[in-house]
């Protein structure tokens, strides 16, 4: 047979040698459907269990989260998508690790288990599996952040070694999953039921619009048949790229759609909302906060742990009631590196992408070239490291420029934020700038800190210089 219907996603793209389907990831290779980039990885690190999110599932763990590039589906101003289709398959930006590694690295990081997020898992899905069984076999556990369009042969494979998903629903009516490039919500819902009757701990997320409240609110309902005890996570639209601003909810209507989705379900979480208590899980029966989160980058948080640490059987401790919350919390819990693992690292790629645009620099390919260097080993804690000190932030602009081909754009760039330096360090050195001085810049810390603060910044060496290594040879890396 020369060709095959894919049937690892409903989309059921038909498969001849030599054509992907629609994802660009499979091909039909002598009878099989093969992996066209196998044993890559964009990310692999170890995260806590919340950044994921996942957030009624052994609170406060260590999991190994794996990432590779690409999806099934795709949703507007998606950065797994764009980072597909510009990023080389042979990128020196992921890391090549066997099924074995991979499992190997979980033990040795002393992971609690594996989760597959920030793409989709049917984005790799033989690798994922084969993960998955290797995992089990070792006392791992795994889970995955996922639309859910599984077919009825996929999900059945995976479900004997998936413990936890988070579903990423793309509305509640067929037209929100057409404009994500899925023809409609139905396998959805059904692999939702499956996946529940499996005993599969499952979470459901979804993005608040202005617009799309009424339709959230009819899964609310469809979750509150099948359990009150589902959570639901709500990411608060933020706008990206080229959406409209007006399609942000404010903080208060987010919360107001919260408070009307509780009528359904015992746990509704709000997210991208910093200073919100709508993340805090609260005993349903007495109102009693018993989990403390706070806000961490897009679409994750934070779990605060009280002194007296977390309590072991998931009780409540003002009440008798019991959360329905798998396996006790972590003993210590875990904290990832500064924009390492999940949704941070999108931010480090969002300031990486702002920073050339504000050099004139659009190409995809020169964007996606400075990215890659960002995500090599290091890469990211070196971005963090220089995104803390004026002095270092200006010294990777010009070498960005300098990469992109445009040393004198970023030039200009850098000898004007030094000139507004200038002007602040300016006035930190007259003798009225102590606390109190009527000038703008007057700061409320300590002499001795606004010194030290002055030495930190202003004394700070300049990265070395480098050669354009983002410059293509067949043009100018401009606009
Ligand atoms: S995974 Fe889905 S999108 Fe990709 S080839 Fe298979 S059916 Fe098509
Ligand atoms: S399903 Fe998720 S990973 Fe895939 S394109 Fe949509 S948002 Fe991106």
């Amino acid at each position: 047979m020369n060709h095959h219907h894919c049937t690892i996603c409903e989309l059921r793209c038909r498969l001849v040698p030599g054509q992907p389907g629609a994802c660009g990831l499979y091909e039909w290779q002598n009878g099989n459907i093969v992996e066209r980039y196998p044993d890559r990885f964009l990310v692999i690190c170890p995260i806590s269990i919340e950044t994921m999110p996942m957030l009624h599932f052994r609170p406060g763990s260590k999991f190994l989260q794996i990432t590779t590039t690409g999806c099934n589906f795709n949703c507007p101003g998606c950065i797994s998508t764009t980072l597909v289709k510009a990023m080389s398959p042979d990128s020196k930006a992921l890391h090549r690790r066997t099924a074995d590694e991979v499992v190997a690295e979980a033990i040795r990081s002393d992971c609690e288990g594996i989760v597959f997020l920030m793409n989709d898992p049917l984005a790799a899905f033989p690798r994922f599996l084969r993960i998955a069984e290797l995992a089990h076999h070792q006392g791992l556990e795994v889970g995955c952040s996922s639309n859910a369009y599984f077919t009825p042969e996929s999900l059945s494979q995976l479900l004997p070694f998936l413990d936890f998903i988070n579903i990423g629903m793309k509305g509640f009516t067929d037209a929100a999953y057409k404009a994500c490039g899925a023809p409609s919500l139905r396998p959805v819902l059904r692999n939702l039921a499956a996946l529940h009757g499996a005993g599969v701990h499952i979470e459901m997320s979804c993005i608040l619009t202005r617009h799309n409240a009424a339709e959230l609110l009819e899964l609310a309902r469809h979750m509150g048949r099948l359990s009150r005890c589902m959570p639901l996570q709500v990411m608060r639209f933020l706008p990206f790229e080229n959406a409209g601003i007006d399609l942000e909810p404010s903080i208060r209507e987010a919360e107001d759609f919260c408070l009307t989705a509780r009528q359904s379900l015992d746990y509704v979480y709000l997210f991208n909302t910093p200073g919100s208590d709508s993340l805090h899980t609260r005993c349903p029966h007495c109102g009693h906060v018993i989990l403390r989160r706070e806000f961490y980058g897009p679409m994750g948080a934070k779990l605060k742990t009280p002194k007296q640490g977390l309590p072991v059987d998931n009780s409540c401790p003002a009440c008798p009631h019991l959360l329905p919350i798998v396996g006790p919390p972590a003993a210590a819990t875990y904290q990832e590196g500064d924009f390492e693992g999940g949704y941070p690292l999108t931010r480090a790629m969002e300031i990486v992408e702002a920073m050339l645009i504000a050099m004139g620099v659009t190409r995809r390919d020169v964007v996606v070239a400075a990215w890659e260097e960002i995500l090599q080993d290091g890469g990211l804690k070196r971005l963090h490291q220089s995104i803390q000190r004026p002095r270092d932030y200006i010294a990777t602009l010009r070498d960005f420029g300098r990469k992109a081909g445009v040393p004198e754009r970023a030039e200009t760039l850098a000898a004007y934020l030094e000139k507004q330096l200038a002007r602040v360090a300016d006035a930190w050195h007259r003798p009225n700038a102590a606390p109190g001085s009527t000038t703008p810049w007057a700061s409320p810390v300590s002499t001795s800190t606004a010194a030290a603060w002055r030495i930190s910044w202003w004394n700070w060496p300049a990265a070395s210089a480098s050669t354009g290594r983002w410059h293509r040879a067949d043009g100018p890396a401009t606009t």
